[in-house]
Order: C-alpha cells, then sequence, then structure tokens
C-alpha cells in the first residue's frame, strides 16, 4: 500500500515505479538537476496502487499543460495577489540583527498571508487545476488543522465540495480549527483507527480517493507523496524564493549568505530555497523538529534518526523501526511532526547543496518569544525552529553577511501552547 513504510528491495520489487531505469541508490551523489520528472536523484518517484495511476498521469499532464497556459498563469497570479496577499515583505529586522551581533538579518514575511502561512500559496494553485480538470470534490487530510483550513478556505473560494480526514485525537486537540473548517463549509471526517493521528487520516483519505477518483482531487498540503505532487507543490511555492531573491537585490545589491527555513513535508523551505540552489555560494539550511530527545519516537529529525523507505507513496528518509513500521514522532510544532520528509530534500541533502540541523522544542519557544520581543513578530513554532538556528549560527558571523530566514507562518495558532510552555513575568 501507498502508505506503508517498506524497505528498500521491496519497493524495488512490489510497486509500480514511474522511472525505473533510474537506480534506487541512497548516498553520496553528485549535484545535477537531473531532467527526470518525479526523481531526485534515486528519490521521489510513484509508489502506489494500480488504480490511482490513471489520476496521477491525469494530474501531472493536466499540471503540465497549465503551466504553460497563460490564463492558467494570470488566474493564479490574480489569485494569489488578491486574495493571499502576495508579495509578501523582506523585513530587514534591526533590533534582531543588533542583538544576535553577527549578520544583517531579513525575514520573508509569509506570516502575512491569507490564513496566517504559506500553505495557500500551493492550495490555490492546486484549486486551479481542479477545475481545470472538471472535478468539483476535494479531499485532504489534516494533522493540526492547518492545511486542512488552507483547503476548506480554496474550496470556499471556488464552490467545491470538501472532506478533510482527520484523527479523532487530533480533533479532539485541534477543536477550534475543526470548526474552523466547518464554518468555511467544509465537512471533517473523524478517523478513529490507530493511533487516530495523521497517518490514519492519510490511509482514510486515500482510501476516499481510489474510490471516487472520477471526481474527487486529493490536495496534498507538503512536498510528499507520488509524482507529480513533490514537483507540482514545489513549483507553486518557488514564489516565495523568486520574490525574495528580488527584494535582497534590490535591498543590498548582494545575495545572501545563508537561507534558512524549518522543514516539515519541506515546502515552505524548499518555495524558500529553490531559486537560489543555482547560487553555489548562497548556503541554504534546513532545519527539522529536534523535539525533546534524540531518541526514536522524540523528535522528527529524519536526517537525524530516519533511513531509506517509502511513505505516502514517494521514496525518502522516512523514521521507522527496523522492521519498517512507522515510528511515533514529536514536536511542540504540529506542522513539522511528521515521520517522512519531501524527496528533494534527501536529494539536497545527499549531494550536500543544503545542510540540515535540527532544533529542540525548547530552543523553538525560546526562539519565538525572543522574535516577539525583539521585532514585535511572533512566529509560528514551526517558524521559530528556523529562528532557534539563526540564533545559533548568527554571533559567529560577520557583520558584511546577510541571512534570509523565511518567517512560514503566524503564531496566534500556537498562543495556547506558548502560554502552557513559556512563564512570563
Ligand atoms: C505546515 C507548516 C509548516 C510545515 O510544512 P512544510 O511543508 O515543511 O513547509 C511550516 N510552517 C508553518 C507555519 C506551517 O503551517
Amino acid at each position: 500500500m501507498a502508505t506503508a513504510s517498506i524497505t528498500k528491495k521491496r519497493a524495488a520489487k512490489n510497486t509500480k515505479v514511474s522511472h525505473p531505469s533510474r537506480p534506487l541508490k541512497g548516498g553520496k551523489a553528485t549535484l545535477k538537476l537531473v531532467p527526470s520528472p518525479g526523481r531526485f536523484g534515486p528519490w521521489g518517484g510513484r509508489y502506489v496502487p494500480e488504480t490511482l495511476m490513471a489520476a496521477l498521469e491525469e494530474l501531472e499532464r493536466e499540471y503540465e499543460r497549465a503551466k504553460k497556459d497563460p490564463r492558467f498563469k494570470a488566474r493564479l497570479s490574480e489569485l494569489l495577489k488578491n486574495f493571499a496577499g502576495r508579495p509578501t515583505p523582506l523585513f530587514f529586522a534591526r533590533r534582531l540583527s543588533e542583538k544576535l551581533g553577527g549578520p544583517k538579518i531579513y525575514l520573508k514575511r509569509e506570516d502575512l498571508l491569507h490564513t496566517g502561512a504559506h500553505k495557500i500559496n500551493n492550495c490555490i494553485g492546486q484549486a486551479l487545476l481542479v477545475e481545470r480538470m472538471g472535478k468539483h470534490r476535494v479531499v485532504a487530510e489534516t494533522g493540526a488543522g492547518q492545511h486542512g483550513v488552507a483547503t476548506a478556505t480554496v474550496c470556499a473560494l471556488l464552490g467545491f465540495e470538501c472532506v478533510v480526514y482527520m484523527g479523532t485525537e487530533d480533533m479532539r486537540r485541534q477543536e477550534l480549527n475543526v470548526f474552523r473548517m466547518r464554518l468555511l463549509g467544509a465537512e471533517v471526517r473523524g478517523v478513529d483507527s490507530g493511533s487516530r493521528t495523521l497517518k490514519d487520516a492519510i490511509n482514510e483519505a486515500m482510501r476516499d480517493w481510489v474510490t471516487n477518483v472520477r471526481t474527487t482531487h486529493y490536495l496534498l498540503g507538503s512536498v510528499l507523496g507520488a509524482h507529480p505532487y513533490p514537483t507540482m507543490v514545489r513549483d507553486f511555492h518557488k514564489v516565495i524564493g523568486r520574490e525574495a531573491r528580488a527584494q535582497i537585490l534590490k535591498a543590498e545589491g548582494k545575495l545572501p549568505t545563508t537561507v534558512i527555513a524549518c522543514v516539515g513535508g519541506g515546502s515552505n523551505a524548499i518555495g524558500v530555497f529553490y531559486e537560489f540552489i543555482r547560487d553555489k555560494k548562497v548556503k541554504l539550511v534546513g532545519v527539522e523538529a529536534g523535539g525533546r530527545s534524540e531518541k526514536l519516537g522524540d523528535h522528527a529529525a529524519r536526517f537525524r534518526g530516519g533511513s531509506p523507505g517509502v511513505l505516502q507513496g514517494t521514496y525518502s528518509y522516512v523514521l521507522q523501526d527496523e522492521a519498517g513500521q512507522i515510528a511515533f514522532t514529536h514536536s511542540v510544532s504540529a506542522g513539522l511532526d511528521y515521520p517522512s520528509i519531501g524527496p528533494e530534500h534527501a536529494w539536497l541533502a545527499d549531494s550536500g547543496r543544503a545542510e540540515y540541523v535540527a532544533a529542540s522544542d525548547a530552543e523553538a519557544l525560546d526562539a519565538c518569544k525572543l522574535l516577539a520581543q525583539t521585532e514585535g513578530i511572533t512566529p509560528a513554532l514551526e517558524s521559530a525552529h528556523a529562528v532557534a538556528e539563526l540564533i545559533k549560527r548568527a554571533p559567529s558571523m560577520k557583520k558584511s553577511e546577510v541571512v534570509i530566514v523565511n518567517i512560514s507562518g503566524r503564531g496566534d495558532k500556537d498562543i495556547g501552547i506558548l502560554r502552557e510552555n513559556l512563564k512570563l513575568g
């Protein structure tokens, strides 16, 4: 099944691979931006049941066409501008730069977008594809509810039926987002199996998609899943880096030394990284959730404790036990709490083009407070992981250097957790 983690050998033998000529091999590789669609070096691909192949091929075809269609492009940029609020500012954090005593720090303000995070970029893009394909029903899964809310939002905007699968345990923890989705007209279906969390919701959403594939689109929320999702979702987020690159050139007359972003599935990170990949001198740093300890089950740092495997239709680093069962993960930020990582990040890590580190729950909480009190910006706890890495490396950087930190979302949704964890005044 698409959602089971299986070993490399079984993956190669038992599942349909879209580009079987590419070797399934991890480890060191040299950076070449390979043209093979759906594969990033050995990573990515398409590990799904036969019944989904037609839908994935249809989506790929439609996306390839839409990409070249001036009307699609115009509609997309119109909605990004007037509905989502693009372009987002690149803000010079003067007080934080002074305080950390190193480089000039700029913040890419994805937190200012409609619905509070970068996720809307991708949801708008996919919703326009749903329209093109003549479908009228959307399914999605959500953990903390952020992707569910963004999906419900675009479905309301374009008049689609929307069903969001959510573990009942997650529904209990995220009551407010459940209500928000319902207010937007979505149906939230509780999933009562397994651990009653995200991975169980993924299974149910996939099952729904297989059953209703003719009318229904599966709106995936990050650079995960079978081809074409990782490529397509990345393309819908490339606008972050495209804007940031032009904005920093205008403000500083040069490229940044370093770009830092948090990595859950990896969509905001690849979005801000992508336009800088060819600028070899720009350091790209992804920050995973270090959680409460380095023990398996206590974090979501796939590059620290993960190994090659298949989850949700794609081949990447997965946190799993020796039998290939998905491990439990933990992070104070729900958006980073996922056992696998987008396949393009696996490739950027292997090739050495990007570096991946982790920040702990405690470091993220402290970073959140520091940014709030130094700049008047309360970041989402996910984004606070990127700020935590900045705090670690800034003091040893030169004053002439320039850093961009992607603030993927705002902290309003995390106020409850912040209040439980931070002692103030
Ligand atoms: C969902 C979310 C993330 C994690 O998702 P990516 O695909 O890794 O970007 C990060 N930040 C915020 C604010 C989110 O809502």
